[in-house]
């Protein structure tokens, strides 16, 4: 990780938490809970479900209310921006914030996503480097997993397979202009045609869309007639259930490079928790965090 961590001073306590609508559901608490107990810090993991108007008044309470940092989910990655005072680099690029540091009197807005899919991908890494990938979807996911790609993996090409073609286009010049590299962006439409004519040479398929996941678990996000190579790596940023329709459809045609979103999950907290704290999961922590994929 790139990032300067934070080291918190006196008591090593603190109150963090998460920032979105509707996120009862959330497992984050669960996992920084289990962190900070691990370290033995006495700090406190909290749901802050908000509405959009309650986002820019949250964050200029949140110093006063002994709130140390935080992490952003859906619908307000992008949106938390504005409320910010900086942006780390990488988080620019992507567009999105999904953690949120005190640094001094200000708010910093960091994307560990990307250090989540980077690290998803390290027994990967080398059949990819300068190889080209598609990732479905166009959202927030989408641009972390295309930053971490370009950036970090040194991909040659990314194709977005979209349902939107200009929302597609529109992510394509953002990422182009925030993102310095030399990975070449570019669209094509969600159909079996133009899907076919990128998975035959692309050595990774990554699902960015919510198909296949709560609510949709039966469906793939690729459409009928799409078919993957079995060398290619197949990674669903889906991770319940365990083995999605993508996945065991994948199997089904040979493949074997499958990769779930739990080990991005993980990752990704990890990373904001060295941002908050200065420290890395122990390794016993990280076990049994993984270990809780397959007990749900
Ligand atoms: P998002 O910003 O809402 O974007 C979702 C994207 O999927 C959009 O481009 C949307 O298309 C597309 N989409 C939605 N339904 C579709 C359908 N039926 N067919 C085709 N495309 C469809 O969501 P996100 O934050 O990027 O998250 C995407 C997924 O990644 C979610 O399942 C989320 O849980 C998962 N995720 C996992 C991790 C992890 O740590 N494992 C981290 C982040 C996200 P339009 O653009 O046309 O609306």
């Amino acid at each position: 990780m790139k990032a300067r961590a934070t080291q918190l001073s006196g008591l090593n306590s603190g109150l963090f938490g998460v920032v979105g609508r509707s996120i009862s559901y959330s497992l984050s608490p669960a996992i920084f809970r289990k962190a900070f107990d691990a370290l033995g810090w006495p700090a406190a993991y909290a749901i802050f479900d908000l509405e959009s108007a309650q986002l820019p008044r949250f964050v200029a309470a949140a110093a006063d209310a002994g709130i140390s940092g935080f992490n952003v989910t859906k619908p307000y990655k992008v949106s938390i921006i504005r409320s910010l005072d900086r942006i780390d680099g990488d988080a620019d690029a992507v567009g999105a914030v999904n953690t949120v540091v005190r640094r001094g009197n200000r708010w910093v807005g960091f994307n560990t996503d990307i250090d989540g899919v980077e690290h998803s991908l390290v027994p990967f890494r080398r059949n990819l480097a300068g190889e080209s990938a598609v990732i479905l979807g166009a959202g927030g996911a989408a641009r972390a997993v295309a930053v971490a790609l370009a950036v970090r993996t040194g991909m040659r090409e990314i194709t977005f397979a979209v349902r939107s073609l200009p929302k597609g286009r529109s992510l394509v010049r953002d990422l182009t202009r925030g993102c310095h590299t030399d990975c070449r962006l570019c669209v094509c439409a969600l159909t079996p045609s133009s899907l076919n004519e990128r998975l035959g040479d692309a050595s990774l398929l990554v699902n960015a869309t919510p198909v296949g996941g709560a609510g949709v678990a039966k469906r793939s996000p690729l459409p009928r007639g799409a078919r993957i190579h079995p060398a290619t790596v197949v990674f669903d940023l889906v991770y319940r259930p365990r083995r999605t329709r993508l996945l065991a459809d994948a199997a089904a045609g040979g493949c074997r490079k499958l990769v779930n979103g739990w080990g991005m999950l993980v990752a990704q907290a990890e990373a904001s928790f060295f941002l908050w704290t200065g420290k890395r999961f122990p390794d016993r922590l990280r076990r049994e965090l993984m270990a809780m994929e397959t007990s749900r």
